[in-house]
């Protein structure tokens, strides 16, 4: 068995070669810059305005 380039652990599966190192099959899709499973938390939603809505700061205050 070998040890994983980038965490550290006992690759129990197929190593994957990458750069002459070896990794596991999840860090090799992390290091080869595949989304993590988490980025969807940390994605800021796109806002999209209410057009039924009258813009708050556009008209003067009397
Ligand atoms: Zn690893």
């Amino acid at each position: 068995m070998t040890i994983c380039a980038r965490c550290h652990r006992w690759l129990h599966r197929t190593p994957v070669y990458l750069g002459g190192m070896t990794f596991g099959p999840k860090c090799a899709a992390a290091v080869a810059g595949a989304p993590t499973r988490r980025a969807s938390l940390f994605a800021t939603p796109t806002r999209v305005p209410d057009t039924r809505q009258r813009d708050l700061f556009a008209e003067p205050t009397p």
